[in-house]
């Protein structure tokens, strides 16, 4: 895999990149800039100060250009590369589109910044600039009309937000996010179908809450469902269901409501007969009862959710009872993630599939049975 890091001065792009070189075998791989990607990280003090990262990556890793760079790494994706040097739209265009190419940008208060520029430039023995002219740089780095890089930063798949003030808990927080999982470049099924099922949900029309459900067998999708008014009627958001457009509690009135659940929906477009015997639900919300007494009739053999819901345990009785194997998959995590909430619980892996069976829970002494 490769992977581009790319953020603002001083953000904690090569103390990323480090950590991957040090901790998961990565090698560093360069971008030489161009005459349009001006040097304004080393010129925030008007003086050069020497980074370790570039001075780090050997000279048969170094590239003129961005396909040149991605030629090299193309015969050889399955050995783990990163680069910090993401100058322009092209250079992102070109990377985004390999299967191998992991964008993760870094951003940091500037006050945060401004310190670590400080301290870099206290080893270098170099005179500090003001912070008025370090957040007059900083803003020509990422909004100077046609090379500030504020724009690039947002297409990244992971945005991380490092405040962190120590290796220690950086190191921490990166490996509690699993950084070099895979999955976040090619899904794995129980991802995919996942992302299908979230997808599936932003078609809900119903007022009280985005449900969406997808059932697979072998691997392929057989139907997919949100929750809604049925066919022909008013759709939920557009008053069809009174129940729903009152503000009653979650679960209360269930009886009034109009609104049929993602997993009914799924249900009956799939029809008994194309289930069969080993069908899998994924469903983005644990099932609620009435869902969960459907699924077991019809013989659905395993139901992945990703949130839980109000009934969970209940849900996870009737299907132990009956047979019906029942697992929470969290994908791991995209967009912004903010590092200093990773520290507290460094022993949890993020995006690692979970595999234990809810029904075991069940077997758990601390685990009360519902009154029926
Ligand atoms: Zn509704
Ligand atoms: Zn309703
Ligand atoms: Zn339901």
């Amino acid at each position: 895999m490769l992977i581009g890091l790319c953020g603002g001065i001083c953000a904690g792009k090569s103390s990323i990149a480090s950590y991957l070189v040090e901790q998961h075998q990565f090698t560093r791989i360069a971008l030489a800039r161009s005459t349009s990607t001006p040097e304004v990280e080393k010129s925030a003090s008007h003086t050069p100060v020497p980074s370790v990262a570039t001075s780090s990556v050997s000279p048969e890793h170094t590239f003129n250009n961005v396909d040149a760079l991605l030629d090299f790494v193309t015969l050889r994706w399955r050995e783990r590369w990163v680069t910090t040097d993401i100058w322009d739209e092209q250079v992102v265009d070109a990377l985004l589109r390999r299967p191998f190419f992991l964008l993760v940008s870094v951003d940091a208060p500037v006050s945060i910044r401004w310190q670590r520029f400080k301290d870099q430039c206290a080893v270098n023995k170099l005179t500090p600039p003001a912070l008025e002219e370090f957040v007059l740089r900083n803003d020509e780095h990422l909004y100077a009309p046609k090379t500030g890089l504020g724009a690039l930063f947002q297409r990244a798949q992971l945005k991380l937000l490092n405040s962190t003030t120590s290796k220690d808990t950086l190191h921490a927080a990166l490996k509690s996010l699993n950084l070099t999982n895979e999955a976040r470049l090619r899904p794995s099924w129980d991802q995919y179908f996942m992302q299908l099922a979230d997808l599936a949900a932003h078609r809900c029309n119903c007022m009280k809450r985005r449900v969406g459900c997808v059932i697979v067998r072998e691997k392929r999708v057989i139907s997919t469902g949100y929750n809604g008014t049925p066919r022909g009627m008013t759709n939920c958001n557009e008053g069809g269901c009174p129940r729903c457009n009152n503000a009653s509690k979650g679960g209360a009135d269930l009886a009034t409501c109009l609104c049929l659940h993602a997993e009914e929906n799924a249900l009956l477009e799939a029809g008994r007969d194309r289930i069969g015997e080993t069908a899998i639900l994924y469903c983005n919300t644990c099932p609620c009862l009435t869902c969960s007494v459907k699924i077991t009739q019809v013989g659905i053999s395993e139901v992945v959710y990703n949130q839980g819901y109000l009934v969970d345990t209940q849900t996870a009785a009737i299907f132990k009872e009956s047979g019906v194997r029942l697992r929470q998959f969290s994908p791991p995590r995209e967009g912004i993630v903010d590092l200093s909430t990773f520290q507290a619980d460094s022993t949890k892996m993020e995006g690692t599939t979970e595999q234990s069976d809810i029904r075991d829970i069940l077997d758990d002494a601390n685990f009360v049975r519902p009154v029926n």
